[in-house]
Formats: C-alpha cells, structure tokens, sequence
C-alpha cells in the first residue's frame, strides 16, 4: 500500500477546535470515513470541505472497515474521523488502524481533542499518572468486576459517562470507593462548559439539585493509601465498634463506616475482620 490512513481528531464540541494541519488533510485526502456522515456534514460545510465521505460506524465496523480498507489498497488517501474528538477513543477507529497496520500501510495521526485530557487537565486532580477506563458496562457481573477493578487503583481514575446514568454510578463509586476527591466534567468547550469539584458526596449533591444534561466526563482521585493510614487506628475502631453495636449488619456497618470515616468498604471489610479475630483470641 503506497497510501496513508489519517487519523484526525475533530472537536469535542466548539467547531473552532480544529488544527490547521486536520483542515488540511481533510481537504487533501480521497475519502473520508465517518462514523456519522450526517453529523460531520456541519464541520465539513463550516470548513467548506468538499471530500466524499464515506460510513464507518461501530455496529458493523468490520464490514465498513474492509471497505474502507479496499479503498487504501486501490490506491486512495483516507482520513479516519469520529462524531468528536479522537477517532478508536470510545468511538469507532480501532478495527481499521490495526488492520491497516497488520497489512503494513502507513498511519499518520493528527492529534486534536479527546475529553480524557481536557477533563483531566481541568478537575484539579493528579496529572503524572492517569488511567482511562471508558463507559462502564451498564449493569450486571461485567460492571461489578470492572467496579472492583479500580477499588486500589491509585493512580488518577477517568470515566466516560451517559448523563442519564452518572447520578447511580456517582452513588456507587460513593459506596465502593469512598468519599474520595472527585470532579464531573459537563459540556466542556461547549456554551455550558462547566467543572464540579469536590468530595464524590458534594458532586452528588449538585446533581440532585440541578439535574444534570450534556456530555459528562467523570474523574476520581486514586486511592491513596496516606489517607488511610493516617485515619486514627483507635478511632476507626471506636466508629466501628459503635455501628455494630447498633446491631447493623456487616454489610450496612461497612457502607456507613467507610463513608463517615472516607476509607474504603474494603479497608473497613480488613478492619472489621481484624477486630472478630482479635474478639476470638481473648
Ligand atoms: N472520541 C471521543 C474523545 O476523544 O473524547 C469520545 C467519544 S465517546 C462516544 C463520548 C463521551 O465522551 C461522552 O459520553 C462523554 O463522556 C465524553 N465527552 C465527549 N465530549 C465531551 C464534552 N464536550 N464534555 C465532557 N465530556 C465529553
């Protein structure tokens, strides 16, 4: 293949947010895929961009994928785009870069905007090290494990979410995690941009007030084991011992206790197992 597959990041919503260098391609290239040709048509007419667009969406990636494909191998230049931001991120994109890859074609990338690094950079939370774990799966066992598996994680937590959704899983991290620091991204670069910052409690609390619309990008503080340590051993089991004496069940004491003392169920789950063994051997 003598042709080069583009991959150009578009706007995550103000039309201005495009380079100089996607502008150029875009104009230059034989084809461009779309993930929705509808939905790229406002950017192409803003831009006057006159370059065929042909579908390459997620429900049938492969088939629209080979097409595309065939058409880098007759010999045209495509550019590969997304409805926002980078193409392959939470969008379609990935089946066709590797297979062009696989088939030794050249890849070119033009970096732009993804949500992940404007709404990092924004929350106000750590930057060094990051990990991004897409939508959550909506429900069921695949949701628990993906949930478990960023009970430890320390590093910085980013979430795509549907705004229809983001109240329940707030609550959820809230229980699972703990009152830890957190910040919702909405409608960034858009005329509603906004940034809440806070505890995952006053997030929460905002939402409920104000109702939540747009597109929301939800980031959460890793887990920091200081935080932890640094919680009076003494006190934790003094609230601990005070909930159970309540006659609360094991699974009710952990969700108060790592709420009021913003360690996680999981710590408390250790703690409360600790001081059984400990009851025992007395
Ligand atoms: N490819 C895109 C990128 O590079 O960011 C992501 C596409 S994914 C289908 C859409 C999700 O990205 C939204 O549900 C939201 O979580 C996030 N997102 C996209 N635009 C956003 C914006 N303007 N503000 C906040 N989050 C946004």
């Amino acid at each position: 293949m003598n042709t080069t597959l583009y991959i150009v990041s578009t706007p995550i919503g103000n039309l201005g947010d495009i380079t100089l260098r996607a502008l150029e391609v875009l104009k230059s290239v034989d084809l461009v895929a779309a993930e929705d040709t509808r939905h790229s048509r406002k950017l192409f007419s803003r831009y006057e961009i006159k370059t065929p667009l042909v579908s390459y969406y997620s429900a049938k990636e492969e088939i629209t994928g080979d097409k595309v494909l065939a058409e880098l191998k007759s010999g045209k230049n495509v550019a590969l785009i997304s409805d926002a931001g980078t193409p392959g991120i939470s969008d379609p994109g990935y089946y066709l870069i590797k297979k062009t890859i696989d088939e030794g074609g050249k890849v070119i990338t033009i970096p732009g905007p993804s949500a992940i690094i404007s709404a990092l950079t924004l929350s106000g939370l750590p930057t060094d090290r990051f990990v991004f774990e897409g939508f959550l799966p909506p429900k069921g066992s695949a949701r628990k494990k993906r949930l478990e598996a960023i009970l430890d994680e320390k590093r910085t937590i980013i979430l795509y979410e549907s705004p229809r959704r983001a109240g329940r899983t707030l609550k959820e991290l809230l229980q699972l995690l703990g009152d830890r620091k957190a910040a919702l991204a909405r409608e960034l670069t858009k005329i509603h941009e906004e940034v809440v910052r806070g505890k995952i409690s006053d997030i929460i609390k905002v939402v409920e007030e104000k109702g939540l619309k747009g597109e929301v990008t939800l980031i959460l503080a890793g887990h920091d084991e200081k935080v932890v340590k640094s919680t009076d051993e003494a006190d934790v089991v003094s609230t601990l011992q005070s909930i159970l004496d309540k006659g609360l069940s094991v699974k009710d004491t952990a969700e108060i206790a790592s709420r009021e003392l913003n360690i996680s169920k999981r710590a408390v789950y250790q703690e409360i197992i600790r001081m059984k063994d400990q009851r025992g051997k007395k």
